[in-house]
């Protein structure tokens, strides 16, 4: 049995899971984002009593070097190395994993990865992200950054159009994820056709067929599946289920999965790009699969 958390910005989501991997939530309480002290005991107090290991997905980034935490909307975390600090003032065992990867894990073990050796989880939501699972085991790399496929240069090969070049979050410029989240959308639009509309509006008038959109969706569709192929040509996954808030969009999932598997090396007859749910379960069974793979040798 391993007590798991999901931890974002607004709430922290607390639920049992045992060996099914079902998630029985035992709780839940606003994330106290300025002030640490409460919000590691926020987490014990969800945790209770017990010495049952403690599993977190946290929509921050861990270094896997020093465990110290990159989570920009939980400013009090920033910098933290959480799973020892939680450590030290729980007594029981706290691995902590970012959220993208957590639900990598999840995909693999209960949802569209199910069965598939090789699963490469992408979101495409506020931003980009993404993880690779291999033989169920997540594989994180040198520096923890395995499967970030939202940051490198963002092309536009196909269209040829000119992208606008901003700043990332990360700090390079014009990387995919400035481009393919929901922002990233709306920024594309503004500077094709100079027209301001919230990426579910843009997304309407796409399906709807009118010319602005349905240009910004070329080019969108260009940038985001030359990207994503990028990484399937790398990885070569059996699948890529998709979440995230653009992942809801199922005509946007399968316009990038028929350009990803045109532009893919490996020849593949059936959809690999699937849109599936994010959302906590996934996140707390991510967790405690993470607790799980790492007890073992
Ligand atoms: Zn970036």
């Amino acid at each position: 049995m391993v007590i798991a958390f999901d931890i974002g910005g607004s709430k922290i989501a607390a639920a049992r899971v045992g060996a099914d991997l079902a998630a029985v939530e035992i709780g839940r309480l606003p994330t106290p984002i300025h002030d640490y002290g409460a919000f590691c005991a926020a987490i014990g107090k969800l945790a209770g009593p017990g010495d049952e290991p403690i599993g977190i997905s946290i929509a921050g980034v861990v270094d896997p070097r020093d465990g110290r935490l990159t989570v920009a909307n939980i400013p009090c975390a920033d910098g933290r190395p959480l799973a020892a600090d939680l450590e030290a003032r729980l007594k029981r065992r706290v691995r902590v994993l970012n959220d993208a990867k957590a639900f990598a894990l999840a995909e693999a073990a209960v949802g569209l990865g199910k069965g598939h050796a090789a699963v490469f989880a992408a979101i495409i939501g506020t931003g980009i992200g993404g993880a690779f699972v291999l033989n169920g085991r997540l594989v994180m790399g040198s520096t923890g950054s395995a499967g970030e496929w939202g940051h490198g240069p963002a092309a536009a090969n196909r269209t040829g159009v000119s992208l606008p070049i901003v700043r990332c979050g990360c700090g390079r410029p014009g990387c995919v994820d400035t481009i393919g989240g929901a922002r990233g959308l709306e920024r594309l639009h503004k500077h094709l056709s100079g027209l301001e509309a919230d990426s579910p509006a843009i997304l309407a008038a796409w399906q709807a067929g009118e010319p602005a959109a349905v240009r910004t969706l070329d080019a969108y569709l260009d940038v985001v599946s030359g990207a994503l192929a990028n990484a399937v040509n790398i990885l070569d996954p059996d699948i890529v289920p998709i979440g995230g808030g653009l992942a809801r969009n199922p005509a946007l999932i399968a316009a990038i999965d028929a350009e990803v598997r045109a532009r893919a090396l490996g020849m593949r007859g059936s959809a690999l790009c699937v849109p599936t749910e994010t959302g906590p379960e996934k996140g707390l069974v991510g967790a405690a699969l993470h607790v799980m793979e790492t007890a073992q040798p």
